[in-house]
């Protein structure tokens, strides 16, 4: 009977003992299962946020899609960036990626339990946010991971037409090489586009060749700007013609940008397509030197909108917030 007692004893100890240490287990087990479910939402937004920030997407012209059944997104934008090796996001991929967002995302970017916001502020404030998508936050979930990428946009989806880069004048040289013959070029005495140059301090001409259709027309502002917007040099002026309907009509520049939408659709006459010449005079004097960019803005944009510096990609915060 003793030792009965004894044993008793002794199972009472160990079950108790067993008891408090499944209770343990129990409490580190479901620390753990919390740490690797936070650990696996922290993972899932960054997934998130490496797939449409650094991937084109599959396929990688989805956005020229009129469906978006199928497609894996991505927002990286190829043409940009097989040119100057950055990092570049694609506008029309965002706004593209705005009008199917759940569609998009929801099982291919992030599981489909999970819900995302996705908003895109231009680091410029006077430049407005898109918010990609946007949805009051959930209070109830405990745990809300948020990506903050800097990325790089085009965020007015502009394009550069004509460069002329006076203001680095290594480039304009190699610039010209690949510039066709200017059509006064050949002309005679005091008409023909002599180059200028800077090293002489030679005033002269700075040509270049572009092609415009109707259709960029109709959907296209295009404006010549300079660089910078008021310009020192006393004899710089411009003309726009083409090689069938030559003008010696040149213009001043205005300290502003100029659209040019009127004069090019006179130029243009019914032509659906035409290579216009942009011509630029300076003095030659390199203190007084300025780039002239002729570009093309969506159009109706603002005018307060049309800015030398949003010809180049914009620094934006990519947010991407992911929850369960
Ligand atoms: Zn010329």
């Amino acid at each position: 009977m003793v030792f009965s007692i004894d044993i008793m004893m002794a199972l009472i100890i160990i079950t108790v003992i067993l008891g408090v240490s499944a209770d343990a287990m129990d409490i580190v087990g479901s620390k753990m299962e919390d740490y690797s479910y936070g650990n696996s939402l922290e993972r899932i937004a960054q997934a998130g946020a490496d797939m449409l920030v650094k991937t084109p997407g599959n396929p990688e012209n989805w956005e020229k899609f009129p469906d978006v059944n199928g497609v894996t997104p991505g927002l990286s934008d190829l043409e940009i960036n097989k040119k100057t090796h950055s990092n570049v996001i694609s506008m029309v991929k965002i706004k593209r990626l705005e009008e199917n967002y759940d569609k998009l995302i929801n099982g291919n970017v992030i599981p489909s339990h999970c819900k995302s916001t996705l908003v895109i502020y231009p680091v410029d404030q006077s430049l407005e946010p898109i918010n990609v998508k946007d949805i009051g936050e959930n209070d109830s979930s405990s745990e809300v991971f948020v990506e903050n990428r800097t990325v790089l946009c085009n965020y007015l989806n502009t394009t550069e037409m004509v460069f002329i880069n006076a203001r680095d004048q290594s480039l304009l040289s190699s610039q010209n090489q690949f510039g066709d013959e200017c059509p006064h070029g050949e002309g005679t005495g005091s008409q023909s586009h002599e180059k200028v140059d800077y090293k002489n301090r030679e005033a002269g001409w700075v040509c270049y060749p572009l092609r415009v259709t109707d259709g960029m027309l109709n959907s296209t502002d295009f404006y010549l700007i300079t660089d910078p917007a008021s310009i020192e040099d006393p004899v710089a002026m411009w003309m726009i013609d083409r090689p069938e309907n030559r003008t010696e009509y040149t213009q001043l520049f205005q300290n502003k940008p100029i659209l040019l939408n009127g004069m090019i659709e006179g130029i243009m006459g019914n032509n659906s397509t035409a290579v216009l010449w942009l011509h630029v005079y300076s003095s030659g004097n390199p203190d007084k030197a300025f780039n002239t960019h002729l570009a093309a803005f969506p159009k109706g944009t603002p005018p307060e909108n049309v800015k030398v510096q949003y010809l180049t990609p914009q620094p934006c915060y990519f947010v991407f917030k992911v929850w369960v």
